[in-house]
């Protein structure tokens, strides 16, 4: 068994009660299953309020947030600019169904940042954004499979659930029941980081494959960067064969960089998709893309795709003062901050004498417990994850929020400060030891 001393229910006896109530009301008792904490065991921690780089569970207990509700929160929680902006938009309204101008400035604020991106559609989430994209590729191309990579995650999408990562990995569901042989059959699945599988899955598929998606730089099986080159193969590989190339940027997208993973490396896409960040924390994503593929949509073209609350006035002013408010300094803070929780990481884990990867995917991190680096899903999932739910919940005891998988990414906000980083690095200590002394019986999951 694990020597670190658990958190029980306990020493959450709100949490506790709260996810008994919930139970039995909701599935599981969350409304996205990795919340459950279900593959490091333990009581999901109830979230009363946040504020900056802080957490404050429902209980009264604080934890510095390494999660940022999955992306989302560059800027902290509760951020002065974001909730004045959404205050003033939702006293103005909460939805119309009819456009606005706040909209426009969006689409101009997401077209200015990414410049293969031409035309953009605001959308409810990624998902959406990622089914949209998929659709309007297939009616593009007229041509019906596609390609994913094994560990990515484009949303709970039925043709993209196949080896999907987040938390399909997490749960060790190899796709969904519910999602039919047909939507299955027409996707493509291919190891990451491998372009002679796609080269030869062109070959095998003449005509056939209307798009490649891929995320732009993998964060859903971890932090697992594209190896130099991948991207630029599949440009050209796309190119070649007459297949779209869409460029899943709802994590990356104005995270690791204003312009997303294409700010970093520059190797444009099709269809880009976008969600958390460019919403701020409410619930809006988007999709887009040269005019001349996007101009195939409704009410121009004959793809349909719609919806009753998108570009929804109040999502999009947090998405807007997001943005606005995400500078260069921001964005160098995310850097820095990025850099040193991977150093912060690499030394307690080094003297605790742990086999450990840090890798980084722009400024999301990961740490995977393995000997090589991971660049793909077999070899992530071959790490020694169940040393996971020992670090997991020392980090927890010691007031640090982490992500409660070992597939996901690490986030960092640019409010993380010094009294956050002193936090990390006392607790890690013990969380690096409770690893090394963890056994594959030990992990609940
Ligand atoms: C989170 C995520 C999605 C799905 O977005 P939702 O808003 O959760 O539907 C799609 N693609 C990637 C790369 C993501 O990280």
């Amino acid at each position: 068994m694990s020597s670190s001393p658990r958190v029980t229910s306990a020493t959450v006896p709100v949490s506790a009660q709260l996810f008994d109530r919930a139970s039995s009301v909701i599935p599981g008792g969350v409304n996205s299953p990795v919340r459950a904490f279900r593959s490091v065991g333990g009581t999901p921690r109830f979230i009363a309020s946040a504020a900056g780089c802080t957490l404050v569970d429902a209980d009264g207990n604080e934890y510095v947030d390494l999660v940022c509700s999955w992306g989302p929160m560059i800027l902290g929680h509760a951020h002065p600019a974001v909730v004045e902006a959404v205050r003033r938009a939702a006293s103005g309204g909460l939805s119309f169904g009819a456009p606005t101008e706040a909209e426009i400035e969006l689409a101009e604020a997401i077209v200015r940042r990414v410049t293969p991106v031409e035309r953009v559609r605001l959308v409810n989430s990624g998902t959406e954004a990622t089914m949209s994209a998929v659709r309007l590729a297939r009616g593009y191309t007229g041509r019906t499979k596609i390609i994913k990579f094994a560990g990515c995650y484009h949303g709970h999408v039925d043709a993209l659930l196949a080896d999907a990562g987040s938390g399909v990995a997490t749960l060790g569901l190899p796709t969904s029941p519910g999602v039919t042989g047909a939507q299955a059959a027409d996707t493509i699945v291919l190891p990451y980081n491998d372009l002679d599988a796609v080269a030869a899955a062109f070959a095998a598929n003449p005509g056939e494959i209307a798009c490649v998606i891929t995320e732009a730089a993998a964060g859903n099986m971890g932090a697992v960067a594209p190896l130099p080159g991948f991207n630029a193969g599949l440009r050209a590989l796309t190119t070649e064969h007459g297949a779209l190339l869409v460029m899943d940027e709802v994590m990356t997208g104005f995270r690791v960089s204003s312009a997303g993973w294409f700010g970093r490396e520059g190797v444009a896409g099709d269809l880009y998709t976008f969600g958390k960040v460019m919403s701020g924390g409410l619930p809006a994503a988007a999709f887009g893309g040269r005019a001349e593929i996007m101009n195939h949509l409704a009410p121009l073209g004959l793809v349909y795709q719609a919806g009753t609350l998108s570009g929804n006035p109040v999502a999009v002013a947090a998405g807007l003062a997001t943005l606005r408010a995400a500078d260069d300094a921001v964005y160098a803070a995310l850097d820095r901050n990025a850099q040193r929780l991977g150093e912060l990481f690499g030394s307690a884990l080094s003297a605790a004498g742990v086999g450990h990867q840090v890798q980084f995917a722009g400024n999301m991190v990961s740490v995977f417990f393995a000997e090589r680096p991971v660049t793909d899903y077999a070899a992530a999932k071959a790490s020694e994850t169940w040393r996971y739910p020992a670090f997991f919940h020392a980090l927890l005891d010691g007031g640090v929020y982490a992500p409660p998988s070992a597939f996901e990414a690490w986030f960092v906000s640019a409010a993380l400060d010094e009294d956050a980083f002193d936090r990390i690095a006392a607790a890690l200590p013990a969380a690096a030891h409770a690893a090394a002394a963890a056994t594959p019986e030990g992990s609940r999951a």
